[in-house]
């Protein structure tokens, strides 16, 4: 059996769980003046807060935004706090999020649970029980959200890892063949990085290779695109719901992008370091099996044919 008791969370990164949890979001959903000051003079100095004083309000909130956490009034006027929560959950961004309930009845509380809260308080609160109630299902939200980045990340790079890639593009070519619609992948490779290697250095490498990841996911624009490391120095770029057009625009802007930070690479005949791509999308690709394999060849043919450049 193995022994972790000698491990901390804080070891996982430099940053202790304080850190983390100053940082973390609590949206407080209440429609009672006296009530929001009480909450945010309790949580405020230890937390990020926000109110929302309806359902309503809260629900538009959240469209864009993913608290890290919602505290959230039953009786309020509107829609109840009982139907806020059962509408929040089934946002996809939202199903995680833990949700504390606030409730005056006792009758209330099989209800909490069953749409998916973590927790409730009881009125009238006292400041203890709401700061530490808060705090412990934050810290669980923060211990949860570190072993996420550790599973999913790539040291390095600091993008996804091939782990995240497999799992997430499994479910969108699930999805999009399911619902017969479109998605594009590119793969990228960079150019002569052995010999770029083998001239500046392998720290060089290294610094070159986070700057290109950190290109390619500055240059995509849409919430639902991801890039993952996929190996050494290739990357996957998935984008959900593009067809060729798209695809190859975006492709264009990521080879531009990393033509323009003018890495030097003295081994290649454009005397900057470059990357080569493939494009396929899942209906360009229909007759055949992996559109993933059909992206690869593509990536071969632009290296059999120059590199700095793409194919489709
Ligand atoms: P091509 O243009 O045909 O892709 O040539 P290449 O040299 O890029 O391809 P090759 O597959 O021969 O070499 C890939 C190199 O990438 C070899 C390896 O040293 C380098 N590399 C892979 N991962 C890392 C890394 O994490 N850090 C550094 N510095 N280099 C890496
Ligand atoms: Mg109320
Ligand atoms: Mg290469
Ligand atoms: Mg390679």
């Amino acid at each position: 059996m193995l022994n972790l008791s000698t491990v901390e969370f804080s070891d996982i990164n430099n940053d202790t769980l304080d850190d983390d949890l100053s940082r973390m979001n609590v949206l407080i959903i209440e429609d009672q003046l006296l009530n929001i000051h009480l909450l945010e003079a309790i949580l405020s100095t230890h937390f990020m807060t926000q109110v929302a004083m309806s359902g309503e309000e809260a629900i538009a909130y959240c469209q864009n935004t993913t608290p890290d956490l919602i505290l959230l009034d039953i009786q309020m006027g509107g829609i109840d706090g009982i139907e806020t929560c059962k509408h929040l959950k089934s946002l996809p961004h939202l199903k995680d999020i833990p949700v504390i309930f606030i409730t005056s009845f006792f009758e209330h509380e099989d209800f909490c649970w069953e749409v998916g809260g973590v927790d409730f308080i009881r009125k009238p609160f006292t400041n203890k029980t709401v700061f530490n109630r808060v705090k412990a299902h934050l810290t669980l939200k923060a211990q949860r959200d570190r072993l996420l980045e550790l599973v999913f990340l790539d040291s390095l790079t600091e993008i996804y890892n091939r782990r995240y890639f497999d799992i997430h593009y499994e479910k969108i070519d699930l999805n999009a063949k399911r619902n017969k619609s479109d998605y594009a992948l590119i793969v990228i490779d960079i150019d002569l990085f052995k010999q770029f290697n083998d001239i500046y250095g392998h720290l060089e490498g290294d610094r070159a290779l986070k700057i290109v990841a950190q290109t390619i996911k500055d240059t995509l624009k849409r919430p639902q695109d991801f890039v993952a490391r996929y190996g050494g120095e290739e990357f996957a770029v998935v984008l959900p719901y593009t067809d060729l057009k798209g695809a190859i625009l975006v492709t264009e802007n990521i080879i531009k992008n990393i033509a323009a930070l003018n890495i030097e690479n003295s081994a290649s005949l454009f005397k900057h370091l470059s990357v080569s791509g493939g494009v396929a999308t899942l209906k360009s690709s229909e007759d055949h099996a992996d559109t993933f394999q059909i992206a690869d060849d593509k990536l071969y043919m632009s290296k059999q044919s120059g590199r700095n450049k793409f194919s489709y």
